[in-house]
């Protein structure tokens, strides 16, 4: 294998200025202050393989938080990039915007085998707020379509996240810093965060009380995940899906990150045990390989928008990068795998090992306040006794230093292994977490 070493110091670098460093002077990191970058243990990963990580000084890293929450069966998974390569042969990219590829028509045919939504129909996109956006002036439109008046705006939760683009931000609770774009966001109807043990209840309420001016309700169906991980009982979401139903408005569930295999099922609205309007797909969909999303609407939501040619009815958005080739190759691979190699069942037993592991481990340590998990998605929510301690942060940066690589949502430590994590891998995630709980949370 050609190792970058050396060869990459081409165009006149200096010499001994590290990677980090190189990256701080010229690449800008999402969700992350630059003047601080260096100094968080960041990992510039040279190469990916299985489940680990590794530096250009050799450095090996379990990827605990599977390449935030998009990895599913591992890196350089040899079926996919054979997947990818024979895309390759056929071209990566034609435009959807009124043409076809055969590679985005045969996975939308293996997705419609396995959404939980009725006669579905797939609009792509690159990101998951892009199919959050989608879905929104969907649910928007599909009422003017019918005629239907006033139907203007949503109901979203407290501590959701859909995204960072303007809608996805507007149904979305704020939180890290986002508040300041407060005066671009545009207003919804907010029910209480899943910490709120009524929260399903005044959602209901509110669902009979706002109905006439609904387009849609908006969930992240069982875990709020960027909320720190925080957990609703599948029959609280079953009833605000009847209460949508009752009062005839539309449901939007957003699994970007519950998609694909992450809580159990493939899909967590399966254990609602409903079929909502439109779902958001993103995250695990191409197994982390590339940018793809999908907006999933019903037959009922897509027939709204058959008219004339050129006509009113039609749904005047789409993107570039919509359904490309190759990701949509690696995408319906995937699918496959998914199922040949009974990923869910492994989902479940290790969800059930790490359980355990974190009850004997973690639970009991003074620093930690709670623990919550479903199937891979968990989180372990530090107690700091002041504010300011950044605990979660150096709690992750002593687990990077021991060779897992976690990243924190405040002072919530993430867990999300890969979802073809092993047992032994499960083990050492949880050593090396109580390990840098102390270390991470001895005085500075
Ligand atoms: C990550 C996430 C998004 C946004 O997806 P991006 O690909 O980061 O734009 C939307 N909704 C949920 C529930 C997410 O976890």
């Amino acid at each position: 294998m050609a190792r970058m070493a050396d060869g990459a110091r081409s165009h006149d670098e200096p010499a001994g200025r590290s990677w980090v460093e190189r990256d701080a002077a010229v690449v800008w990191h999402g969700f992350t202050q630059m003047a601080a970058y260096a100094d968080n243990a960041p990992v510039v990963v040279e190469r990916a393989e299985g489940h680990y990580l590794w530096d250009p000084d050799g450095n090996r890293y379990l990827d605990a938080i599977s390449s935030l929450w998009v990895t599913t069966l591992g890196h350089r998974v040899p079926e996919l990039d054979a997947a990818l390569r024979d895309q390759i042969d056929r071209g990566a990219h034609t435009t959807m915007l009124g043409n076809g590829n055969r590679a985005t028509v045969e996975l939308a045919e293996a997705l419609a085998r396995v959404v939980p939504v009725d006669d579905p129909h797939f609009l792509f996109a690159g990101d998951g707020a892009s199919a959050v956006e989608q879905a929104l002036k969907i649910a928007f439109q599909y009422w003017v379509n019918l005629g239907v008046e006033g139907r203007t705006t949503y109901l979203a939760f407290g501590d959701a996240y859909h995204g960072d683009t303007i809608g996805a931000l507007s149904v979305g609770d704020g939180g890290f810093g986002t508040d300041l774009f407060d005066p671009l966001r545009f207003p919804v109807v907010r029910a209480p965060g899943f910490t709120d043990p009524q929260c399903f209840d005044r959602a209901v309420a509110l669902v009979a009380q706002h109905a006439h001016e609904l387009a849609a309700v908006i969930v992240e169906p069982v875990v709020q995940g960027a909320a720190g991980m925080h957990l609703a009982d599948p029959a609280d979401v079953a009833r605000l899906a009847a209460a949508c139903r009752a009062h005839d408005v539309l449901l939007i569930c957003d699994e970007v990150a519950t998609g694909f295999g992450r809580t159990g099922t493939l899909f967590a609205t399966e254990q609602c045990r409903f079929r909502p309007d439109l779902l958001c797909l993103g995250k695990g969909l191409t197994a982390g390989y590339l940018a793809m999303s999908a907006t999933v609407a019903s037959g009922r939501v897509f027939d709204a928008f058959l008219g004339e040619d050129l006509g009113p009815r039609t749904l005047y958005h789409g993107h570039s990068y919509s359904g490309n080739a190759l990701a949509a190759a690696v995408a319906l691979r995937h699918l496959e795998l998914v199922e040949a190699w009974d990923v869910l069942a492994n989902v479940q037993a290790r969800s059930r090992e790490l359980r355990d592991l974190l009850a004997d481990r973690i639970t009991p340590l003074p620093q930690v306040g709670d623990v919550r998990l479903h199937g891979l998605m968990g989180g372990v929510e530090l107690a700091p006794p002041a504010d300011g301690l950044r605990w979660g942060r150096r709690v992750c940066a002593a687990a990077v230093a021991r060779g897992v690589l976690l990243r924190p949502l405040g002072d919530v430590v993430v867990l999300m292994p890969p979802l073809t994590v092993t047992s032994e891998e499960v083990h050492e995630i949880v050593r090396v977490l109580a390990e840098a709980i102390v270390a991470g949370t001895d005085t500075p």
